[in-house]
């Protein structure tokens, strides 16, 4: 068994592997790199199948994740299995505390009230207490060293195994106020742009088909709105009027 270490700074990521017999790997990355990969997996292949295969997927090592055991979890989400609640939480984390920059509230509320009396208030909760629960497996150590960040004070997070080190990954953006989001349809984390910081999808154009198609209603809906745009810009070409063919003598 390994340890995987994560380094966030200003422009990105490192994620580092550790083995006994001291061989160890970096990988340099955008930040929410590792919840983007589970995020994305997990719409593919569905959450648990994304958890188990998730190490191996980001650095090459194996390793067996644990779910979360909370007690109100085992007591009241009986049908649900805690890898898939976390997916979800870790989804609800970034589009809410991240993206919106909501920061989680102090909820009082006990979890037998937002159960049956606020249901509305179970996603925060649930988000909050999966981000407080994998933080406390975190290893978290300040680093100055010359190759990380250009010796900026850096602080490490440590982990047996990878999960934990997406919720550094919130815990992060949280400190640094930074804007991510999750794509709705491919479930990549992407950057959320000064000048759009509502941007709802990656850009991607699956993706961007994907949501115009929900723009507009649906597929018919789409279909009559590209068939008109395509008129407007007539002779049914895409895009710009092309341009004349360059014949070599200058005009
Ligand atoms: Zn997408």
């Amino acid at each position: 068994m390994g340890k995987f270490i994560l380094a966030a700074g200003p422009t990105g990521q490192i994620l580092m592997t550790e083995k006994e017999d001291s061989t160890g790997k970096e990988y340099e990355c955008d930040h929410f790199h590792i919840s983007s990969l589970l995020l994305q997996r997990a719409k593919k292949y569905g959450p648990e199948k994304a958890v188990k295969n998730l190490s191996r997927i980001a650095t090459g090592n194996e390793t067996q994740e644990e779910p979360i055991q909370i007690d109100s979890w085992s007591a009241f989400l009986t049908h649900q299995n805690p890898f898939a609640i976390e997916v979800e939480a870790l989804q609800y984390a970034i589009n809410t505390w991240i993206a919106e920059q909501k920061p989680p509230a102090l909820w009082n509320t006990s979890f037998f009230a937002m159960f049956f009396e606020k249901p509305e208030l179970l996603p925060e909760g649930l988000a909050a207490e999966a981000f407080l629960y994998r933080c406390r497996q975190l290893q978290t150590r300040p680093e100055i060293n010359s190759e990380l960040f250009n010796g900026q004070l850096t602080t490490l997070y440590e982990s047996d195994t990878l999960l934990p080190l997406a919720w550094a990954e919130v815990w992060y953006a949280l400190q640094n106020k930074l804007r991510f989001r999750v794509c709705p349809y491919c479930g990549k984390v992407f950057k959320l742009p000064n000048n759009a910081p509502f941007k709802s999808y990656c850009g991607d154009a699956d993706c961007r088909q994907k949501y115009l198609i929900d723009y507009h209603g649906g597929l018919e809906a789409y279909r009559e709105w590209e068939r008109v745009r395509k008129k407007k810009l007539g002779g049914g070409k895409r895009g710009r009027p092309r341009k004349r063919k360059d014949n070599g003598n200058g005009d």
